[in-house]
């Protein structure tokens, strides 16, 4: 991980010390034994990712760093970022002396750069959290959709059929996703096809709109097997 140069300046010592006294704040919840466990599941986590990263772009000093300011857990959890917040509640962490945002971070050590103008949103819509396998891609537009369709799943509680607007049934979801997954078609296609936005086919492939518990489990699965 060569692009994170790591220095530490009288401001990189002051803010070790508010992540410090943060962790402490955080770990002062969780009993001698949680605490045993989430060090052992965290340096786990490390030598997993020691195998994973190519050896001329590993940063021992980063890695540790990160690592040791999240709760590590299984890949269907949260990992809560328990060092400095935003006043939005996204996790703070500081690289290359600028404050980047952890679940980016996260982002950049799993899946290398963000591609230019997109952003990275959490499929769990838990900004504290950076467990890469919740964690995708999407413009802006994307991310201010993202907002309104889970303001409005939270208001009205339905995000699929029983929803009026919707074009779609659950039959229909399902063909979508059966016909991407075997690359039968693109996302273009399928959305001209069931006469949906772009967008909207984007959310039922990645299973934010129309969430499926099984569809859930397939995508983890096919993540695991990429
Ligand atoms: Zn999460």
């Amino acid at each position: 991980m060569a692009r994170f140069h790591t220095h530490l300046s009288e401001e990189d010592k002051k803010k070790r010390d508010h992540d410090n006294i943060k962790i402490r704040e955080e770990n002062k919840k969780k009993t001698e034994e949680e605490l045993v466990d989430m060090r052992r599941r965290q340096q786990e986590y490390i030598e997993k990712l020691r195998s994973i990263i190519p050896k001329e772009k590993w940063n021992e000093r980063l890695i540790r760093r990160f690592i040791t300011k999240a709760d590590i857990r299984g890949e269907k959890d949260c990992w809560n970022w328990l060092a400095g917040k935003n006043s939005d509640g996204y996790g703070n962490f500081k690289i290359c002396n600028k404050e980047e945002l952890s679940h980016r971070v996260s982002y950049i050590i799993h899946n290398e750069s963000i591609p230019e103008r997109l952003n990275i949103l959490h499929q769990c819509n838990n900004r504290k959290c950076i467990n890469p396998k919740h964690l995708f891609l999407g413009t802006h537009q994307d991310n201010m959709k993202d907002m309104v369709n889970k303001n409005r799943s939270y208001n009205c509680g339905h995000r699929g059929e029983d929803n009026s607007c919707s074009k779609l049934t659950w039959k229909k979801v399902k063909e979508i996703r059966e016909e991407y997954i075997k690359c039968k078609t693109t996302q273009n296609i399928l959305s001209k096809k069931y006469n949906v936005s772009k967008g909207m086919i984007y959310y039922i492939l990645k299973n934010i709109n129309w969430y499926d518990e099984e569809y859930q489990k397939l995508l983890i699965s096919k993540i695991r097997n990429d």
